[in-house]
């Protein structure tokens, strides 16, 4: 019989990239704290309507991306492709109106059938950060420095660029349509046969469009400060202040729109040329019609969404994830040995030093292994330690090697700090007692 393949598009994720992956997810969870940013727990599927109703049918996402099926109730669900649409819903049927303006964040696995390639799965992940509730340009500013520090504390702001752009208020935005409208349709036989189809439907979308066909008519297109109303203008103004106020570096970009239909005001991406052609690290916007769309009443909002997958890939091709620290491998030479050596193990790990032991293997093969393990120091214990209730320590980095009665050599006072300089160094002044 044969062993089943992953899904086309799946990744199982192991090794350098687990560990950046789950960096890019603890700092993450950092800086939302600072920020004051609230945790929520989403289901991973929703009604199809969910995010047919907000995203838009015409969308790429809605229209061709989403894995929708019928369940045993005949019910049609839909494995989420964003978190945004469903955290509305939440906010809509919750009542969470009452904590308005309300900081939430959250991160998990999200669904799209798109053509696999490096930096697009069809499971990926994503962080998401979302101020629902807030119409104010401060909103939009602080999401947008929440973003900027992330990545500088992550260690890959260098040569990721802030894209921005303001897609302006209902008004400002039909009427930047009609004309891209007008434009495009001048050409429309030169464009691909996607933005043919987007001309009537959705014409924002071609300025989106990663079509070499339509990329050269985009540089030329009617730009968006051309029909931006006073009010607009004013919004958009106040959000790049407000960026200069903060220290955030930004770029205009008046062709960025995003994918999907939602956004008013505000839109960006944080992009970057060391990906390939998957580049767009981080995005979002400002999207006060969509809680509408879900049939609740008007609700200003503003959010981002972070991939992952591309943001560990930064984060490992710039060195910067850090292997966590392992304080001791125990090596114990026979089997009494091997019970006392339990013993000691717990108790470090209940003290919080990170420290391991192999299931198996003789004193050699465990030397061996604890060599190799980056461990900063072996406790050995054989025969001779067990008779005079003592442990040897060897310091890995140097060789240097200590014998240690039991008796007097572990700190266990609350608020001290354990180093294993002192350990070796004699005592360094600490009492150092096992209980
Ligand atoms: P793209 O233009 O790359 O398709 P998008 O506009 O569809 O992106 P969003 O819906 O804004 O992307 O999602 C925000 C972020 O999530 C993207 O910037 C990207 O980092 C990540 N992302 C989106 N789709 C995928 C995917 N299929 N695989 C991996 N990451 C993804
Ligand atoms: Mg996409």
């Amino acid at each position: 019989m044969s062993t089943p393949q992953a899904i086309r598009g799946t990744q199982d994720i192991f090794g350098a990239e687990a560990e950046a992956f789950a960096h890019v997810v603890e700092t993450f969870e950092r800086v939302r704290k600072l920020y004051r940013f609230r945790r929520v727990e989403m289901p991973v599927f929703e009604k199809t309507e969910v995010f047919s109703r907000s995203i838009g049918e015409t969308t790429d996402v809605v229209s061709k991306e989403m894995y929708s099926f019928e369940d045993r109730g005949g019910e049609s669900l839909t494995l989420r492709p964003e978190f945004t649409a469903g955290i509305c819903r939440a906010y809509l049927t919750n009542g969470w109106q009452q904590h308005a303006p309300l900081k939430v964040a959250t991160h998990g696995p999200l669904f799209r059938y798109e053509r696999p390639q490096k930096g697009r799965y069809r499971q990926f992940h994503q962080l998401d950060a979302e101020i629902l509730g807030a119409g104010e340009p401060q909103a939009d500013v602080e999401l947008l420095v929440l973003a900027d520090q992330l990545l500088k504390e992550l260690g890959i702001a260098d040569g990721v660029t802030l894209m921005l752009n303001t897609l302006g208020d209902a008004e400002s935005r039909d009427a930047w349509r009609a004309a891209l409208v007008e434009y495009f349709r001048a050409v429309k036989s030169e464009l691909s046969e996607d933005s043919q189809d987007r001309l009537e439907r959705n014409p924002l979308r071609i300025l989106d469009s990663k079509d070499p066909r339509d990329k050269v008519f985009v540089a030329d297109a009617p730009k968006i400060d051309d029909f931006l109303s006073g009010e607009a203008q004013d919004f958009f103004g106040k959000v790049t202040s407000g960026l200069d106020a903060a220290g955030v570096a930004w770029t205009r970009a008046p062709s960025l729109v995003r994918g999907l239909d939602y956004y008013r005001h505000t839109a960006f991406e944080f992009v970057t040329d060391r990906l390939g052609a998957q580049g767009t690290v981080l995005g979002g916007g400002r999207y006060d019609g969509l809680m509408e769309s879900l049939g609740g009443p008007p609700t200003p909002a503003v959010g981002w969404a972070a991939g992952i997958e591309r943001l560990a890939m930064l984060v490992a091709d710039a060195g910067k994830t850090k292997s966590d620290r392992l304080e001791f491998v125990l090596v114990p030479m026979g089997e009494a040995a091997e019970q006392f050596c339990l013993g000691l193990i717990t108790k470090l790990r209940s003290r919080g030093i990170a420290s391991d032991m192999a299931f198996r293997g003789n004193a050699k093969k465990r030397m061996q292994r604890a060599d190799a393990s980056g461990a900063e120091a072996a406790i050995i214990v054989g025969d001779d330690e067990l008779a005079t209730n003592s442990i040897k320590v060897k310091d890995l980095k140097t060789g240097e090697q200590v014998q240690r009665e039991l008796g007097d050599w572990f700190d266990v006072g609350v608020g001290a700090t354990y180093t294993r300089a002192a350990l070796l160094d004699g005592l360094g002044g600490r009492s150092w007692i096992i209980e």
